[in-house]
């Protein structure tokens, strides 16, 4: 089975929630750059004080806060048993250096699985969440960066053949199934 595993997709698409569940099942950590970021808002660490702005407007938080904590993070004794990204890559600069830090890490993904969901059903989706960025004007700048900057991501792993995408648009069950053939 495959143990080092990317999640994509847009907000809402529900990839926190099938990480979580794949996480459990596999025991492999799931590691959520969105989760790390808002424990550190909610800390109020240096990174939180620094990121918690572009959160809150729906914009990326700049590389450099985040690229130090996914190597740090992928550096832990559990993740040598594998791990389930979800949150990151988030942009072409993001995924060339996973690419250079897995080579030297002799860790390379195994899959990368892009949930895919209609933006409409997104709103419905995120507006029902009531996260604090949960709002519809932050809302559709997420969408936005998503689509400006995150579907190049996908474009960059179907070149190296290891993208698989998945009907993100069914009941959560169908979807946990669906990962699950995919991985197996
Ligand atoms: P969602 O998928 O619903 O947008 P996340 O929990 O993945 O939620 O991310 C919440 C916010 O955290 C993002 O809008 C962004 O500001 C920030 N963030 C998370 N991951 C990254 C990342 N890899 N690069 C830059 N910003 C990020």
């Amino acid at each position: 089975m495959a143990k080092r595993l990317i999640f994509l997709g847009p907000p809402g698409a529900g990839k926190g929630t099938q990480a979580q569940i794949l996480s459990e099942n596999h025991q492999i950590p799931h590691v959520s750059t969105g989760d790390i970021l808002r424990s550190a808002v909610a800390q109020q660490t240096p990174l939180g004080k620094q990121a918690q702005d572009y959160m809150n407007r729906g914009e990326l938080v700049p590389d450099v806060l985040i690229l130090n904590l996914i190597q740090d993070r992928l550096s832990y004794e559990d993740a040598v048993s594998g791990w389930i990204l979800d949150g990151f890559p988030r942009n072409v600069n993001q995924a060339a250096f996973l690419e250079d830090l897995l080579a030297k890490l002799e860790q390379n993904a195994d899959c990368v699985l892009n949930l895919e969901v209609p933006d409409e059903v997104l709103v419905g989706r995120l507006l029902a969440r009531k996260r604090k960025d949960d709002n519809e004007s932050t809302i559709r700048r997420r969408l936005e960066v998503y689509h400006q900057d995150t579907v190049p991501v996908i474009n960059f792993y179907q070149q190296r053949e290891i993208l698989q995408t998945i009907d993100g648009n069914q009941t959560m069950t169908e979807v946990t199934q669906s990962l699950s053939e995919a991985i197996s």
